[in-house]
């Protein structure tokens, strides 16, 4: 159990999805220990570089891990086509002898989705509504693996490795401090290759379009793994731009029911009862039949439904976030009511090619651009937010004027809470307590 208050005392939470604290979720007993690494959104490059260069690393965290859940299976599941990076791990897994094995994806979109690639390697499909833990799986990312090696060394994560790509005129992948602001990283990369331009926080599918009176504010958290540039008026923009009332609005006009969005959709595919061509005709005809409705809640929200399947260029993915959020509001919990999960024998047939998924969301361009790096990106100011994760906000331990160590604990929780602890990721003084904790780097005698 001392990995486990390691991990806990570093604020390890997931580094690819929504941030849950990882010493929580390695609270349990399971047979496969599942790493995800299909790196599966567009552009993306993180995971591959930290395959490649802390192979040994990553397979020791990988058998620490297996032990504390008792896993008999250790597997990282990546793609196929990722040739050098399968080349390191098998060279390190071979070096210490380990018992990992890799499982080889095709290159399909969203193949990283966790619930998938659970179906890919175990053949067993998670109950809707349900998490990976319902088969018998824990699954994480290479970041969060790399960050619990961290742990195990006693450094909290104060550190994140992105990419940066899209409208750059430097795509690189950059190891910045936690905290640092999106524009730092925008300049560290020679600045954009557009005037007018959006970011996304995160791939181009999944990722979050930051508002422009945002820009300035928007800071890189444990979670985000990548930074895209695109043009304001990039056909992504548009699209993750659309007002809901647009979107419902087309739903009521344009939706043919031609089912297509269900035919496609992967959450239906491995067997759950998720079908957006009636929700998006529940919510078009004005129906409301709460049941419909409430399918909604086990949308994974990767976007082939709206950004390939539909050919009226329909948005089911954001009438179901839609729907998600008013239904949560209302405290509406998603009740499983199937007797089984099966996924259908067609699926092997409705994977969606990531390169087409490319070139249909005019980002070929990017994706032949040189990738440079890693580029170390050092601030004089971090913004560092005391909610990082999921479940509860880390409570200061500092107050404003202090002096902080790069690595000093700022914010913290409690054994058994469901968050995480922040630390300082650059020496400096506190100069605001809020939701966030401010650091400015001062001159070295202040701090020496
Ligand atoms: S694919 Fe598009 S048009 Fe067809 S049912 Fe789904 S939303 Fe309607
Ligand atoms: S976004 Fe669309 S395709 Fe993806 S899980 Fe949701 S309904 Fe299915």
């Amino acid at each position: 159990m001392e990995l486990i208050q390691k991990i806990f005392d570093a604020g390890v939470v997931g580094a690819g999805g929504a941030g849950f604290p990882t010493y929580i979720k390695l609270n349990c007993k399971v047979e496969y220990l599942i790493i995800n690494a299909a790196e599966c959104e567009p552009l993306l490059e993180t995971d591959k570089y930290l395959m490649r260069t802390k192979n040994m690393e990553i397979i020791k965290t990988i058998e620490e891990v297996g032990k504390i859940i008792e896993a008999k299976k250790l597997i990282i599941g990546l793609k196929a086509k990722y040739k050098e990076e399968i080349k390191q791990l098998i060279y390190a897994i071979e070096e210490l002898n380990s018992k990992v094995e890799l499982y080889f994806l095709e290159n399909f979109y969203p193949a990283g989705d966790e619930q998938i690639m659970v179906y890919e390697i175990t053949k067993r499909s998670i109950p809707s509504g349900g998490i990976p833990l319902d088969v018998g799986v824990v699954v994480s990312n290479v970041g969060t693996i790399v960050n619990i090696y961290d742990a195990m060394q006693d450094k909290p994560v104060i550190e994140k490795y992105i990419t940066v790509v899209g409208e750059i005129n430097h795509p690189s992948i950059l190891k910045v401090p936690i905290g640092i602001s999106i524009l730092e990283c925008i300049r560290a990369c020679g600045g954009t290759t557009v005037e007018n331009f959006k970011v996304i926080l995160g791939g181009p599918i999944m990722g979050v379009l930051v508002d422009n009176d945002q820009i300035k504010e928007r800071v890189i958290t444990k979670t985000i793994g990548a930074l895209i540039v695109i043009p304001s008026d990039h056909y992504i923009a548009k699209r993750k731009n659309a007002s809901i009332s647009h979107i419902i609005n087309q739903a009521k006009t344009s939706c043919i029911q031609c089912s297509m969005c269900t035919d496609m959709c992967p959450r239906n595919l491995i067997g759950h009862k998720l079908r957006p061509h009636r929700i998006m005709r529940s919510v078009g005809m004005g129906e409301c039949n709460e049941k419909i409705l409430e399918e909604s809640l086990i949308c994974s929200e990767c976007g082939v439904c709206e950004l390939y399947a539909c050919p009226m260029g329909l948005s089911p993915r954001m009438v179901n976030a839609y729907l998600k959020k008013r239904l949560r509001e209302m405290g509406i919990r998603y009740e499983n009511k199937q007797k089984e999960t099966i996924a259908k024998k067609i699926r092997e047939y409705r994977k969606v090619p990531t390169t087409r998924m490319i070139s249909r969301l005019d980002l070929t361009k990017y994706k032949e651009k040189e990738i440079k790096g890693p580029i170390e990106v050092e601030v004089e100011k971090v913004c560092i937010p005391l909610s990082q994760h999921i479940g509860k906000p880390a409570t200061p331990n500092i107050g404003v004027g202090d002096i902080v160590r790069k690595g000093q604990l700022i914010g913290q929780v409690k054994m058994g809470d469901f968050g995480a602890n922040i630390h300082a990721s650059i020496d400096g003084r506190v100069c605001e307590v809020s939701e966030n904790i401010v650091i400015r780097s001062e001159n070295n005698e202040v701090i020496s």
